[in-house]
């Protein structure tokens, strides 16, 4: 996808927090949360991670690389639209291919920064991480489907389906051409960079969504970008220490902030969702233990954990991904 540089909409939208600036380029949305600070996510109709840009006196701090290396470039171009501030520093905020896959795009000058775990997931096999080999799986199958549809489509259904199609057949040969950088750059609790007049801190908290995620928090802006160990909900558990996980997230609220910004989804600044997330997580560990304490099978807990009682994080049926299920029965049966 060509980026058309020049054309650039600025809108500014009302929100409950006061104005957000929002930037739209032809590929992605950045949204000013605080002075010189986006959340930057791609426009296309594909899964997609979100970015931090975090542009200081004299360059730019990005915090994770997208999908692919095409989105990435994209992200990049776009970035352009905002300062002529050199790409200095990306952080990876953990070694997830969704946040991590497009490092490469970054090109040599850039110095990566990441979690000493996820130097030696991404220096490992990065391309056999069951993570990985699901997402490009599921990715072709979207693909596969897109297209029996379009066969058996009448010609004006065809034409609405065109785009979506030819989106997601570039999509798939994007992931061709994933050649995963790790970082050049590791840390194991801490690490505080001073850029300008700004002062960044990274933070590990301890395990949490992955065994090595990093927490960057503004302490002049009050804003933390999370990744994916602390979302607006429950994040996917499949890598994840869901037993050591309450404690991370206490350790995540005794910082001084008053913004979130997560590695999917939306702003927000109702701090009580991670202690909400915070008792899901320990109620989940406790009934999952129960159940397998009864003889059931992975398989079988997670179709039989209940979990309705959390309505205020929308869960409305009984049951539990089974992969991340699975996770928490390698955990209990092999604690490190
Ligand atoms: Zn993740």
């Amino acid at each position: 996808m060509k980026l058309v540089s020049g054309i650039l909409t600025l809108l500014i939208t009302g929100t409950a927090f006061g104005d957000a600036h929002v930037i739209t380029t032809d590929t992605h949305r950045l949204e000013e949360v605080v002075p010189g600070v986006y959340l930057a996510q791609s426009t296309a109709r594909l899964f997609n991670s979100n970015a931090l840009v975090v542009v200081n006196d004299d360059d730019v701090l990005v915090v994770d690389s997208h999908i692919t290396p095409t989105k990435a470039r994209e992200l990049i171009s776009s970035i352009r639209e905002i300062t002529d501030n050199p790409i200095t520093t990306l952080v990876n905020s953990h070694f997830h291919y969704d946040h991590s896959h497009g490092n490469q795009a970054f090109g040599e000058g850039v110095h990566i920064i990441g979690h000493e775990f996820t130097r030696m997931k991404m220096a490992g096999d990065p391309l056999s991480e069951h993570t990985f080999v699901r997402g490009k799986a599921g990715n072709e199958e979207r693909l596969k489907q897109l297209q029996q549809v379009y066969e058996k489509a009448d010609e004006a259904r065809r034409q609405e389906l065109k785009a979506q199609l030819d989106l997601q057949a570039a999509h798939v040969d994007a992931w061709r051409e994933i050649a995963p950088v790790a970082p050049d750059i590791t840390m194991s609790q801490r690490m505080t960079l001073f850029r300008g007049s700004r002062e960044i801190q990274l933070h590990f908290l301890g395990r949490a969504h992955t065994g090595g995620d990093v927490v960057l928090y503004l302490p002049a802006d009050k804003l933390v970008f999370t990744g994916d160990m602390a979302l607006e909900g429950p994040s996917w558990l499949g890598d994840g220490y869901v037993d050591e996980w309450p404690e991370t997230l206490a350790n995540l609220l005794a910082l001084d902030f008053e913004i979130v910004v997560p590695g999917h989804g939306r702003v927000f600044r109702d701090r009580s969702r991670l202690s909400l997330v915070q008792v899901f997580y320990r109620d989940l560990w406790s009934r999952v233990a129960a159940l397998r304490a009864q003889g059931l099978s992975a398989e079988e807990a997670a179709t039989e954990v209940d979990m309705t009682d959390h309505v205020k994080l929308g869960i409305s049926a009984v049951g539990h991904d089974p992969i991340s299920v699975a996770r928490m029965y390698e955990r209990m049966s092999n604690p490190d």
